[in-house]
């Protein structure tokens, strides 16, 4: 599989880590867990969206856009870096916001809203949920237009064909690290959302001819939704790629983990993020990581994996949407810990 005929930006500074995680790893008594740290990463804060932009961004400039249109939820951490790689190449950025929980949006928000301001956008368009995104783009398009400006529209996600190349070179990536660090990863676990990340490591691993299983975690959509979501995306992502058809049954979508819907809380996501922090010192995030890492800690409860075996964690990012969900983890330690108000005694 050969990535080079793509035109590409470069946001990131070379590889980034796979850490063991050998504390988390020692508490559950096997298997091995690695993380791959895609939330370390160019451009504010760091994510998943970057890899995808790194080519998104190289089209838009090939045809001579001056302004990127995205959409994404109220916190969403795709609008924040598209955003970000706007500003890093002189362009401006128009972001349409879906109101998937109403009243969910505040213009005063913490977290990636208050980036949104931060860094600079040139317009956010605020829409109830369950609205046409790509006419609600493209209506800004035609705006735009009639102001004399020549716009590209990135899709929810980053996640088309091009966007996933990122994961594809995600994929390659990983398996010289696996190569360079000697471990074999028997699994990989991601969260799935729009598709791009899960699809795009599907075809790099595809196109390397390496049978490492991806367990996606979804976010959002019920198992069968996401299953035919991710087969067509992976499936286009492969035509872009001259490769052949992925084999059938090679989807694994797992829906046990969204709980009551896309970006509300679970039970399992505040313990999964709590648990990271305090055995291994890294921040999840309560919209996806969080999710996926209570999917991973399911699975191995469930012993899915065996226990001498190495399981790689992508993490995506999503940090800053923490700061918009602070207190439902004062909840969480109120009810869960004795300790926690002793511990913030003000002297
Ligand atoms: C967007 C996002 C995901 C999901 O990736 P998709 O490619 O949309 O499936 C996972 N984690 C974080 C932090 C994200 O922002």
């Amino acid at each position: 599989m050969d990535l080079s005929p793509f035109q590409r930006r470069r946001y990131l500074s070379g590889k980034t880590p796979i850490e063991h995680l050998f504390r988390l790893s020692a508490l559950l008594g096997g298997p091995q867990i690695y993380v791959k740290r895609d939330d370390i990463m160019g451009l504010s804060a760091g994510g998943n969206k970057t890899r995808k932009l790194e080519f998104l961004m190289a089209d838009a400039i090939a045809q001579g856009a001056d302004t990127v249109i995205t959409c994404g939820a109220v916190q969403s951490n795709h609008c924040r870096l598209t955003l970000s790689a706007a500003v890093k190449e002189g362009m401006r950025c128009h972001l349409v916001v879906e109101e998937r929980v109403k009243g969910s949006y505040d213009p005063h928000a913490s977290g990636n809203n208050f980036l949104f301001h931060l860094l600079g956008v040139s317009g956010i368009t605020v829409v109830p949920g369950g609205t046409d995104m790509k006419v609600a783009m493209e209506d800004v398009a035609r705006d735009l237009r009639h102001q004399g400006s020549k716009s590209y529209i990135i899709p929810g996600g980053g996640s088309n064909a091009l966007g996933s190349l990122g994961y594809a070179a995600c994929a390659q990536e990983i398996l010289e690290q696996s190569f360079d660090q000697n471990t074999h990863f028997d699994a990989l676990v991601c969260a799935s959302g729009s598709g791009g990340t899960h699809s795009g490591l599907l075809a790099g691993f595809h196109g390397n001819h390496a049978d490492i299983p991806i367990y996606g975690i979804d976010v959002k959509n019920p198992a069968s939704t996401q299953t035919e979501l991710i087969n067509k995306l992976t499936q286009e992502t492969c035509d872009l790629l001259d490769l052949p058809p992925i084999p059938a049954d090679t989807v694994r979508c797992n829906d046990e983990y969204v709980g009551p819907g896309y970006s509300l809380p679970t039970e399992s996501m505040v313990e999964a993020v709590d648990l990271l922090a305090k055995t291994e010192g890294i921040l999840l995030d309560p919209v996806y990581t969080g999710k996926a890492m209570a999917g991973l800690l399911g699975l191995v409860r469930q012993s899915v994996f065996p226990k001498n075996a190495n399981v790689l964690f992508l993490h995506t990012g999503g940090s800053p949407a923490l700061y918009a969900y602070t207190p439902l983890f004062y909840e969480h330690w109120r009810e869960t810990e004795t300790a926690y108000e002793h511990r913030a005694q003000v002297m």
